[in-house]
């Protein structure tokens, strides 16, 4: 079924702590030519879906059914909306899926800054208010849910305060792809030369996921380049450093590093007691000081997750009609936390993970070729699988089509002495644990 779709399609993009909280609480209640009538438990919900998961759903819909539905999200308990109205979304001029497309809660006002986003959001602001001057392009990048989105959309936000005519544009990554390959099927390459390249800031979301686009980075080349010349303000973001982007072009990295890249690490223990303690207040939650301290601490890596828990926990304390206190959290967020014994983890989704990250497959690293390309990616899977699993060297070397266990104990000691001066080695390897467990 359509929900059935769309569910596992969530299921694949979000963490399990995302899908429990947002996908799992929420029930299609009513299907009609225009819309999509979903129930949700709260306004937090509510927001979260208006806010994230919107475009992913109507892209759903199109892929599963080649429907144009719009998504109205009901609070359970409340009326139906009336939805013989023609409602603001369907209004085009809106283009609510296109253009600016800004969050309006992503603004400087609501970030809260700490070490680890301090500079990021220096340079932020800095871009604002003198765009294309200063740091052209910007380039955040950093782990899932540390704010590089938020910050991106403050930038447009705080542009458009300061110039309210000046043309601001956010895209995905993948919007961005897409409106290109959809151009050239409609022959309409020059209305999307026009949109794109008549900006006074383009703001384009994780690029990681241009890899593998021959013919989109050549697009975005020439995007890149015309903004640049005329002196407009681009601001990207990814997982990683361009340079370590697989198959991204020489001359794209090369043009990337024009500007300042800056990363974005996990909040300290501070900044996210800050950060809930801030949206607390913005949702008028009342919880007593050792309960966010005891959420924040249970939480220690990505903020999105950090506001799942927050949600969490007021849905619970809604449910049973009681006060927000910590021994509520403890048991509203005992569902989710890692349970006692975690899954253990597998070779082979070790070595998926890794393959994933550097887009080798898993019978290269299981293979014999010597390439650079290759042994690293090997050597790291094999530093993981000791690391992460309780495998013996010799099940270890097996698994890596029949290595001995010297050729592990090799791997092994020459990542660990790697990681002790190599940052983005630990970075890429941090990168790839969040991934393993989140599974
Ligand atoms: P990313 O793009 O890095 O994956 P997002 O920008 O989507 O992360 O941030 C995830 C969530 O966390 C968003 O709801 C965002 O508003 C919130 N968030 C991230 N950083 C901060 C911060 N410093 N202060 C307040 N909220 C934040
Ligand atoms: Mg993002």
């Amino acid at each position: 079924s359509l929900w059935r779709y769309l569910q596992e399609k969530f299921q694949e993009s979000l963490s399990k702590v995302s899908y429990d909280t947002w996908i799992d609480s929420a029930v299609p209640v009513r299907l009609t030519d225009t819309n999509i009538i979903i129930e949700v438990p709260s306004s937090l919900h509510k927001d979260y879906w208006q806010n994230n998961l919107v475009t992913k759903i109507v892209e759903g819909i199109y892929e599963f059914s080649g429907k144009e539905l719009t998504p109205i999200f009901m609070i359970k308990n409340e009326e139906m909306p009336d939805i013989a109205k023609p409602t603001v979304q369907r209004n085009r001029n809106n283009r609510l899926f296109k253009d600016a497309q800004l969050n309006s809660k992503y603004t400087f006002d609501t970030f809260v800054i700490g070490k680890g986003n301090q500079m990021a959001h220096a340079a932020a602001l800095v871009v604002a208010e003198e765009p294309g001057t200063i740091y052209n392009p910007l380039f955040f990048y950093g782990g899932v849910g540390l704010g590089k989105t938020h910050l991106m959309h403050a930038i447009g936000h705080q542009m458009l305060q300061l110039r309210p005519t000046a043309r601001v544009k956010y895209v995905s990554s993948e919007t961005f792809a897409n409106d290109f390959i959809n151009s050239i099927q409609n022959r309409t390459q020059e209305q999307f030369r026009n949109e794109y390249r008549s900006v006074d800031l383009l703001l384009v979301d994780d690029i990681q996921f241009f890899a593998d686009k021959e013919g989109t980075q050549e697009e975005f080349f020439h995007t890149f380049n015309a903004l640049y010349d005329e002196r407009k303000q681009i601001v990207l973001t990814s997982d990683r450093l361009p340079n370590e982007i697989p198959k991204l072009q020489e001359r794209l990295v090369s043009r990337f590093a024009w500007g300042l890249s800056v990363d974005i690490t996990p909040p300290d223990l501070e900044t996210r007691i800050a950060i809930l303690r801030k949206k607390a207040n913005s949702e008028r939650l009342e919880i007593p000081d050792d309960t966010l301290s005891y959420i924040a601490g249970q939480i220690d890596s990505n903020i999105r997750e950090l506001e799942g828990a927050l949600v969490r926990v007021q849905a619970y304390s809604a449910i049973q009609g009681t006060d927000i206190t910590t021994s509520l959290a403890a048991d509203a967020l005992k569902s989710i936390m890692p349970s006692e014994k975690p899954k253990a983890l597998s070779i082979y989704a070790i070595q998926q993970a890794v393959g994933k990250y550097y887009h080798v497959t898993v019978e290269e690293l299981k293979g014999k070729k010597r390439t650079k390309g290759i042994v690293v990616p090997r050597q790291i899977a094999m530093y993981l699988s000791r690391e992460m699993t309780d495998n013996s060297l010799p099940k270890i070397g097996a698994e890596f089509g029949g290595k001995d266990h010297t050729t592990v104990i090799h791997a092994y000691e020459k990542i660990s002495l790697s990681l002790k001066k190599d940052s983005d080695l630990q970075r890429e390897l941090e990168t790839i644990k969040n991934s393993l467990e989140k599974r």
